[in-house]
């Protein structure tokens, strides 16, 4: 009894899934996130439960992916992403990995929340060793409401994964019809479904009229030009962000030590800047084997070098350059599995 239902079940499964031996294979691995938020009613567009969705009822909310791939979908988690942790993304990391080693395989697409999306596209971008395409997709309207844009940004993301044209891009961040680098998107809105945006740096290119539209190319090192490998890695150093405002003290850089952290960010005014106070604390900090990166809350720009004789230089802070400050934290975790030398260090800031 027991064989035959199984035998129907596998039939079953099977005619349902009528892959086309023709069309490009897409797997969507799935983290939860208002795109697979639902709501009390199709109006609520606030408070919802995020990550309420299995992956089969996004996928099935859009047949028509299945003209242009043959999609599976993989349950990693179901979160909504200010919960992320390390071993989720190093998690992703692995199975992004272990699916583009098949030759099977021509791309991935993550279905994501939001709020930390960029950070997750950014550590993808370092630690995926493929040039096949890897895109991050989520949404601001939960799956539940009237104009949801879930749909709509699945099916681009899957057509984009399924793009020979995305390949060797760096992992890239499709919303709202727009194509961004894992290393410059961020997310700019609390609610609005333009959030990601790369301020001035700009698009990597449009989707538009059903096409991918390509401008350029990220010049950042990505993917598998990349030094990182955390296929044996089930633990990443601690690394904390302090913000710096007026009237700003050393209190949460001490308490950041006294947790273990091995790198901090400081997300500075301005040009990197950090209050006369707060700075003493980090420059202690150094001289217990804490690494410092100076990145900046402003949101865009870079936080330039420094001269040898600047005070920055002296208490050993490193510059980081073009990464805002979450963004930053996800590389100094990464560049600290490696290296505690701060000239390496250093030069990965230049380079990613
Ligand atoms: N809080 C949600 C999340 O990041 C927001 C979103 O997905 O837009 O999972």
């Amino acid at each position: 009894m027991k064989k035959t239902l199984l035998a129907a079940a596998l039939a079953l499964s099977m005619a349902g899934s009528a892959f086309a031996a023709d069309l490009p294979n897409i797997s969507i691995l799935a983290t939860g996130g208002t795109i697979a938020g639902a709501a009390s009613s199709n109006t609520q567009v606030t408070g919802y439960k995020a990550g309420a969705l299995a992956i089969q009822t996004l996928i099935d909310a859009v047949p028509a992916m299945k003209d242009y791939a043959n999609v599976t979908g993989e349950q990693i988690v179901k979160i909504s992403s200010n919960n992320m942790t390390d071993e989720v993304l190093l998690k992703l990391a692995k199975r992004c990995n272990e699916l583009l080693a098949d030759p099977k395989v021509d791309g991935i697409v993550i279905t994501h929340g939001t709020d930390t999306l960029e950070e997750t596209a950014y550590f993808l971008n370092l630690t995926v060793k493929s040039k096949k395409p890897v895109v991050v997709v989520g949404a601001m309207r939960p799956a539940t409401a009237i104009s949801a844009d879930g749909p709509m940004n699945l099916l681009n993301a899957v057509k984009l994964a399924a793009d020979p044209n995305a390949q060797d891009r760096g992992v890239l961040v499709a919303l709202n019809d727009q194509i961004n680098a894992a290393h410059d998107a961020t997310k700019t809105n609390t609610t609005n479904v333009a959030t990601f945006q790369a301020h001035d740096i700009g698009l990597l290119g449009y989707i538009a009229g059903g096409q991918n539209y390509f401008f350029r190319d990220t010049t950042f090192k990505h993917t598998h030009e990349t030094e990182f490998d955390v296929s044996k890695i089930d633990k990443l150093p601690r690394v904390d962000i302090v913000y710096s405002h007026a009237s700003d003290d050393s209190v949460l850089v001490d308490a950041a030590v006294k947790a273990g952290a091995k790198g901090i960010i400081s997300a500075g005014s301005g040009n990197g800047s950090i209050h006369q106070d707060t700075e003493k604390g980090l420059a202690e900090a150094v001289k217990k084997g804490v690494v410092v990166v100076r990145s900046s809350r402003t949101g865009s720009g870079i936080v330039t070098p420094t001269d040898p004789d600047n005070q920055y230089t002296k208490a050993g802070f490193l510059n980081g350059y073009s990464l805002n400050p979450q963004k930053a934290r996800i590389l100094l975790q990464l560049a600290l599995t490696k290296t505690q030398d701060p000239k390496e260090i250093q030069r990965m800031f230049t380079e990613y």
